[in-house]
């Protein structure tokens, strides 16, 4: 077979198997973007676990009318312009990556209006073809309406799992975003019920939003961690041993407020814990660790689950040694037996 070069929508669909791999890497993707665009309020409508309809309306900066075709186009970005950018980048998003793969493959609506504008535009995109800027009523920010994710990718939407599931897959990546965002009320919506609301307003490290996001019992249990070193500070909450758990389901990291996964941090406060909790029972946390953006790589996957420090080692240490601190009280007397 000769070499082709691939037309730009079978490049974006190809992509989107990197980004979005099911409605809450969408619903992830469009609320990173509102939260980009200095909105302080989001709301999420869902339809069948979000496969049949994600809506996701700001209240940010909105996009000019004569912008919504880049901002569908690949790697067209506003958030950074050289490599030295990426050493400090702050937004969540960087890539230019996410709108032109989502909108490969569903039926996609970009709709936007700045602040000073007149009137707003919308952008229909169907599966990768992009049609015309229209004039469209909007309040000032955007909205993006993502219908029938990968209606036109059937090895994808085999993939899918149940309503409930592909709910909880977004419920779960919400929590996790109101945990660091407590500034960004959230409102969330499933079948046309109101289905959560997160209250916004409020300032990092808020009990409130604690309570809000992980219940009575963790905020009840928890121990609040604020230690700074070497040009990395560590601060949120651990639970006491007493709240431990039979699985990782409450274990939140951050990296300069960014949710990621990171084996060695992970590893470290699980050694923290060690000698304070029993054998397969698992802590519970919310970390958020801040470091210089030079210090670590953000630019490791796609959809940034995982970071890349700089110095590894010392990031290890210094998680470790923080929490092994603030649970010296609760490892004066025995082990501590689990709740439930
Ligand atoms: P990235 O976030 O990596 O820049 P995206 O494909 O997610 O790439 O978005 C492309 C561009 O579209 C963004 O850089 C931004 O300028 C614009 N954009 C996307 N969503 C929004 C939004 N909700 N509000 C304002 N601008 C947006
Ligand atoms: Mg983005």
């Amino acid at each position: 077979m000769p070499i082709l070069q691939l037309p730009d929508t079978l490049i974006n669909q190809i992509a989107a198997g990197e980004v979005v791999e099911r409605p809450a890497s969408v619903v992830k993707e469009l609320v990173e973007n509102a939260v980009d665009a200095g909105a302080d309020r989001i709301d999420i409508d869902l339809e069948e676990g979000g496969v049949r309809l994600i809506r996701v309306r700001d209240n940010g900066s909105g996009i000019a009318p004569d912008e919504l075709p880049l901002a569908v186009s690949r790697h067209a970005t506003s958030k950074i312009g050289s490599l030295d950018d990426l050493e400090t980048v702050a937004t969540m998003g960087f890539r230019g990556e996410a709108l032109p793969s989502i909108a490969s493959v569903s039926r996609f609506v970009l709709a936007s209006r700045r602040g000073d504008d007149g009137h707003g535009s919308a952008l229909p995109v169907e599966g990768g073809r992009v049609g015309a800027v229209e004039p469209r009523q909007h309040p000032p920010g955007t909205t993006v309406e993502v219908r029938d994710l990968f209606y036109n990718v059937p090895a994808r939407r085999k993939f899918l799992r149940a309503e409930r599931t592909e709910l909880g897959h977004i419920e779960e990546w919400l929590r996790s975003l109101a945990l660091a965002r407590p500034d960004v009320e959230l409102r969330i919506s499933h079948n046309g019920k109101p289905t959560r609301r997160y209250k916004g307003g409020t300032e990092l490290f808020s009990d409130d939003r604690l309570h809000e996001t992980l219940g009575p019992e963790f905020a009840k249990h928890a121990l609040r961690v604020d230690h700074a070193a070497a040009g990395l500070r560590l601060h949120g909450w651990i639970a006491q041993p007493a709240y431990s758990r039979a699985s990782a389901d409450q274990q939140y990291l951050y990296v300069n407020r960014r949710p990621v996964r990171d084996r060695s941090v992970a590893h470290a406060v699980r050694q923290a814990f060690g000698d304070v909790m029993y054998h397969g029972r698992q802590p519970a946390y919310v970390l958020f660790l801040d470091l210089d953006p030079a210090r670590v790589d953000v630019n490791v996957h796609p959809a940034k689950h995982e970071v890349r420090f700089r110095d590894t080692r010392l990031v290890h240490d210094f998680v470790y040694r923080t929490l092994h601190e603030a649970l010296a009280d609760t490892r004066a007397g025995s082990q501590v037996a689990p709740a439930f």
